[in-house]
């Protein structure tokens, strides 16, 4: 196990009330998209992981989070300022696109709920020319986390609070009305509900498990 290093954070970018882009110095940590890291206060021992934001030819570290209530971690995170410490493990996980099937050129069908958007975030800013399809599962459009990120042609925002996304309705209602390529490899991220919806959805629509990758955030 690597140990723990320490990172100046360098900025933060308010999203929504309640969701924040913590911008981190990168200090020369390679990474994967789709990879994440363990992340605290310098000044606490106590850690999360999050899912790397940023792309892999991007010179900082950015990280995604949603302030839960009575969290401990994701609320004292954004109670830092510029120029604070904090201490981070990794890059961890395995999470990542298979490369062979990225220079295949093969479709991809990435599903996500709230911030469970990041390490798709992350992929589509690394690898140019993705062929993906990306399914974002929110209550409200405001949480359409910097949807200009994505080509508007291969985004499809979900949302069940308002009708102002493109689709309404969750992202398990989107998958069941909608037909994909069977030989789309997809990759779900967030919640476990909403994995394990999506997930059986699929193999019912005859997606075999090696075409299905998940990584559960709670
Ligand atoms: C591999 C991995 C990657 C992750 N990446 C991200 C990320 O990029 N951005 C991010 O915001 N979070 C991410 N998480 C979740 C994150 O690690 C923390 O669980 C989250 O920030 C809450 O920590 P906390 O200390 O504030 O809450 P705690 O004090 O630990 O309380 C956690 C409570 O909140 C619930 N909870 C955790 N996450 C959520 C959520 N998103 N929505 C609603 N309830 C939740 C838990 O089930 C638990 O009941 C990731 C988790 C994993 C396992």
């Amino acid at each position: 196990m690597q140990s723990p290093t320490e990172h100046k954070l360098l900025g933060i970018r308010n999203l929504t009330e309640s969701t924040y882009i913590l911008e981190v110095g990168r200090k020369g940590m390679s990474f994967e998209p789709g990879q994440h890291i363990l992340m605290g206060r310098s000044d606490s021992i106590h850690k999360r992981e999050y899912s790397i934001y940023s792309g892999n030819n991007n010179e900082n570290l950015e990280l995604l989070i949603k302030e839960i209530e009575d969290g401990m971690v994701s609320k004292s995170l954004k109670k830092l300022s510029v120029g604070d410490s904090l201490e981070i493990e990794g890059p961890l996980g395995f999470f990542g696109l298979d490369k062979k099937a990225v220079e295949q050129k093969k479709k991809f069908l990435f599903v996500a709920s709230g911030t469970g958007i990041a390490p798709f975030h992350s992929m589509v800013k690394s690898i140019p020319g993705l062929d993906y399809t990306l399914l974002h599962g929110v209550r409200y459009s405001s949480e359409a986390y910097e949807k200009e990120t994505y080509d508007s042609e291969k985004y499809v925002l979900c949302t069940t609070g308002d009708e102002d996304g493109d689709f309404h309705g969750r992202v398990t209602d989107y998958i069941q009305q909608h037909k994909f390529d069977k030989d789309t490899i997809c990759y779900f991220c967030g919640n476990f509900n909403m994995i394990k919806d999506a997930m059986d959805l699929l193999s019912k629509k005859g997606f075999s498990s090696e075409q299905l990758h998940a990584e559960v955030y709670f």
